[in-house]
């Protein structure tokens, strides 16, 4: 059966991807090709870089309200559109239904949020700073940004930043992963049809090569990367080499601490959903729980029962609570952690490797998986593992629970659960992570936020979300005028 083949939206058009190297979009749960993708490099790259860059002046010029008017029109597409773009998604990356309409809402309310553009870009002034002369900011619009973005969010992560970045005047081009390419194509479809002038926004299917030539462009003015550190910080290195501005949002080790005050019932369900949901493919995703004191026994139980209970198969089936991981590279290496684990002296609790999942034999799943008795020198509790394996670790106070979390080099997220004020407190003040969550798995951000990362999870200067993006997305232009 003949599949569809993605082209790059270039200039206003639908093109290339006829001939070169092109690369299999599967469907996780069966196995099976759904689109294949032109993996494009420098030449499609400079044909994109330069429409945009030619479209940037008229765009730019283009007043702030005007600009909002085609994100609210992007809103009513989306909003037709909700359904088949959440199932595209399943479809691609694996996640159930469910969690990718949440994925597909939070494209929405970035763009509801950037439609608030013309008061977000306003600058500011002041009459007088000497005798006669007035000083004034002007929030301004700086050329060609561009996205690279990953595998695990393949509708979402674009739209973290291209709402704001075109709202405020600037053109767009966006890398997806290759191994989620699908979701991309349909959104750009969508400004497409809400009438976006060519060149406004851009799509270039490819890989490493397609995310290099953006680096090197001289039009890219500045890029978002969302990915792995080893990749984050190579980006990174590249972007400043080049003098461009970047975000590099990377990769995560998140710890799960609860008190022995905690509600267990409420905690319990909350790290479910955090190490088990998007199968643990997720930034936010809690891999580690730290059991502190008394808390330990009880928890472990409780753990271990919700954990069993978890339906895993088909995203698509409504009832299905965890997808399959998002190929058969994914799955093995999952594995090999897991076999890694055992090795190195943890106790498994629950095996997720060998699951069967009924009617679907040759999907890539791995089932949840629960280690006990880990210790923070395992590779289990150094490395991102990205799959639904949590472990856990038992201490004996909040100081001990806080300085495992400190010992790691990543600062994405964590979370607390407690009934204590004084606990939760002590936790946002003190604890090196960009997203806290207090009585909550996974803290991730609404859309007027930005999106928060230190240490390793974060390189760059500026997030480029929510209220911050509008810094990240324009130059702070100063104008002195000394009035005769
Ligand atoms: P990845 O780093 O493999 O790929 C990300 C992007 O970089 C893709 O577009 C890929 O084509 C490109 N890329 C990969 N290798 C490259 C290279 N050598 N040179 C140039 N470009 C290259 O990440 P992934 O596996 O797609 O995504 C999972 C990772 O993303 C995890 O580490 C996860 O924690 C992280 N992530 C972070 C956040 C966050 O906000 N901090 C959000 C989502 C995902």
């Amino acid at each position: 059966m003949s599949v569809p083949r993605l082209r790059n939206y270039i200039g206003g058009e639908w093109v290339g991807g006829e001939s070169g190297t092109v690369g299999a979009v599967m469907n996780p749960a069966l196995d099976e090709v759904i689109a294949e993708v032109p993996l494009c490099g420098r030449q499609e790259v400079d044909a994109a870089v330069s429409a945009a860059n030619e479209a940037f002046w008229d765009w730019r010029c283009t007043p702030p309200v005007t600009r909002a008017r085609y994100m609210l029109r992007l809103k009513e597409l989306l909003e037709r559109d909700f359904e088949q773009l959440a199932r595209t998604v399943t479809e691609e990356n694996g996640k159930v239904i469910d969690e990718a309409r949440g994925e597909v809402r939070r494209c929405i309310e970035n763009v509801e949020t950037a439609i608030g553009i013309p008061t977000l870009m306003m600058g500011y002034n002041s009459e007088d700073i000497a005798e006669g002369i007035d000083e004034e900011v002007v929030r301004q619009p700086l050329g060609v940004f561009a996205c690279i973005a990953p595998f695990n969010f393949p509708a979402m992560v674009p739209f973290w930043f291209l709402p704001y970045a075109v709202a405020a005047g600037n053109t767009y081009v966006i890398k997806p992963s290759p191994q989620t390419p699908v979701s991309q194509s349909k959104l750009v479809a969508l400004m497409e049809e809400a009438g976006f002038p060519p060149g406004v926004v851009g799509l270039v299917n490819g890989a490493n090569e397609a995310a290099d030539a953006l680096l090197e462009h001289p039009h890219v003015r500045g890029v978002s990367f969302v990915g792995s550190t080893p990749v984050g910080k190579h980006i990174y290195q590249k972007a400043c080499e080049n003098g461009k501005r970047a975000q590099c949002q990377c990769g995560a080790k998140n710890f799960l601490v609860v008190m022995p005050d905690a509600s267990l019932d409420r905690s319990v369900a909350a790290i479910m959903t955090s190490a088990y949901g998007c199968a643990g493919e997720r930034c936010l995703a809690g891999s580690l729980v730290v059991a502190v004191g008394d808390v330990y026994g009880p928890l472990r139980a409780k753990l271990l029962d919700a954990a069993s209970s978890l339906r895993v198969g088909y995203g698509l089936d409504e009832s299905v609570h965890m997808g399959p991981v998002v190929s058969r590279k994914a799955q093995q290496r999952i594995v090999g952690y897991v076999d890694k684990g055992v090795e190195e002296g943890a106790k498994l609790l629950l095996d997720g490797r060998n699951i069967k999942v009924e009617g679907y034999p040759r999907g890539y799943f791995v089932g949840p998986t629960v280690f006990d008795d880990v210790d923070p020198a395992m590779t289990v509790a150094k490395d991102e593992i990205f799959g639904p394996v949590l472990g856990i670790i038992r201490v004996s106070s909040f100081d001990q629970a806080l300085a495992l979390i400190d010992a790691v080099p990543y600062g994405n997220a964590a979370s607390l659960f407690t009934g204590s004020g004084k606990w939760a407190r002590e936790f946002k003040y003190r604890v090196a992570c960009g997203n806290i969550g207090i009585n909550l798995g996974i803290a991730a951000p609404m859309s007027f936020f930005p999106f928060g990362g230190q240490k390793q999870s974060f390189f760059g200067d500026l997030h480029g979300q929510g209220q911050d993006a509008v810094r990240f997305f324009t130059d702070s232009k100063v104008v002195i005028t000394r009035w005769l």
